[in-house]
């Protein structure tokens, strides 16, 4: 089968590699239909690393996946061939403290899709899963839809591990897909008002679109003192979903005392930078995120039952063996890109 393959640092091949096959009794064979490009897909692809993940070159990325399901092992009880599925990338032990815990997603043995020395990624034809991997999906959601549920999951764990929503006012630092994705379940969650930053005018735009409240460009406009004007008080949580220090020391400043700020976004850098007298005074509580746990299901709910829309995150499409360009568009924040889905249909 056909593999799209990073070969080096902003370097990517189709290769040709072995079909994987169903090896566990529990394992599901899936045809891929449509991946979503991901912010840390492009990390690998331009930094050949996320902190100590480092990419083994040759190596597949991609984990925001959807397909059909082809065949399954003899023990298999979730899909059946021909269902279409959304996949949930992680695969946990389900026996080691963080497992039994309830926090799969910091599983002592975790196997995440694409991520370097765990497991190869979906970008290519063929991909096996265990089956509590696999989601069917309603005939109502579309294969984008299907993965897209997987950021949006990740904006539905991070609001989970905030504060209550209802009446609540929050801002959310970063308006790509994973920070769209956070407003989306803010406001699916009864969230009041949702102040919204980014340097791309393109993006301020699509999230306001899809029920942003209150939009700023960093670049061009001082958010801090123009969200103080409109909200003395200032704000309940603070979602940093860019991975930038400059939103970090934001989010310090817009905070009420008691406030929570919630680390969503990936940095490049190695250590974060407290402000340590007002994160103090404040009395400021930081929660860091890792992915999401239990939450693919909330997020298919709310898709297929319409309380959430993300059609308008995939701002563009690309055949499989275009990928390189997707890749290269989504590292240049080209063309108003919001999120780039690799279509193997077309
Ligand atoms: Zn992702
Ligand atoms: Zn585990």
């Amino acid at each position: 089968m056909k593999a799209m393959m990073l070969t080096g640092i902003r370097k990517m091949e189709m290769k040709h590699v072995p079909e994987p096959l169903i090896s566990d009794d529990h394992d599901v064979k899936i045809r891929m239909d449509v991946v979503g490009v991901c912010g840390s897909d492009i990390h690998y692809y331009q930094q050949g690393k996320i902190g100590s993940q480092v990419v083994q070159y040759p190596f597949t990325v991609g984990h925001e996946g959807a397909g059909t399901v082809v065949e399954t092992g003899p023990t298999v009880t979730r899909v059946k061939p021909g269902d279409r599925i959304a996949i949930e990338p992680a695969m946990p032990c389900h026996e080691c403290d963080q497992c039994l815990a309830g926090r799969h997603h910091t599983c002592r043995k975790l196997k995440f899709l694409g991520c370097p020395g765990q497991a190869e990624g979906c970008l290519s034809e063929y991909l096996v899963m265990p089956e509590t991997s696999c989601f069917p999906i309603s005939h109502r959601l579309t294969f984008d839809e299907a993965a897209i549920s997987e950021p949006l999951a990740i904006g539905i764990y991070a609001v989970r591990q905030s504060i209550p929503m209802p009446n609540s006012s929050i801002a959310v630092l970063g308006s790509g897909p994973i920070g769209m994705s956070v407003m989306l379940a803010a406001k699916a969650a009864g969230c009041l008002k949702v102040y919204m930053t980014d340097k791309l005018d393109e993006r301020l735009l699509c999230v306001k679109q899809a029920g942003a409240d209150w939009t700023g460009n960093v670049d061009k406009v001082d958010v801090v003192s123009l969200i103080h004007h409109q909200k003395p008080l200032m704000l309940d949580a603070v979602f940093e979903c860019c991975g930038k220090q400059e939103a970090f020391d934001q989010a310090i400043e817009l905070l009420k005392p008691g406030g929570k700020l919630i680390l969503v976004g990936i940095p490049e850098f190695d250590h974060w930078q407290v402000p340590a007298d007002v994160a103090r005074r404040k009395e400021i509580t930081i929660q860091n995120i890792r992915r999401q746990v239990d939450c693919v299901e909330p997020a298919l709910e709310y898709l297929s039952n319409g309380t959430i829309k993300v059609t308008a995150m995939a701002t563009h499409r690309f055949a499989f063996k275009d990928t390189p360009s997707a890749f290269e568009l989504v590292a240049g924040y080209r063309d108003g890109v919001m999120k780039a889905m690799i279509d193997f249909r077309i």
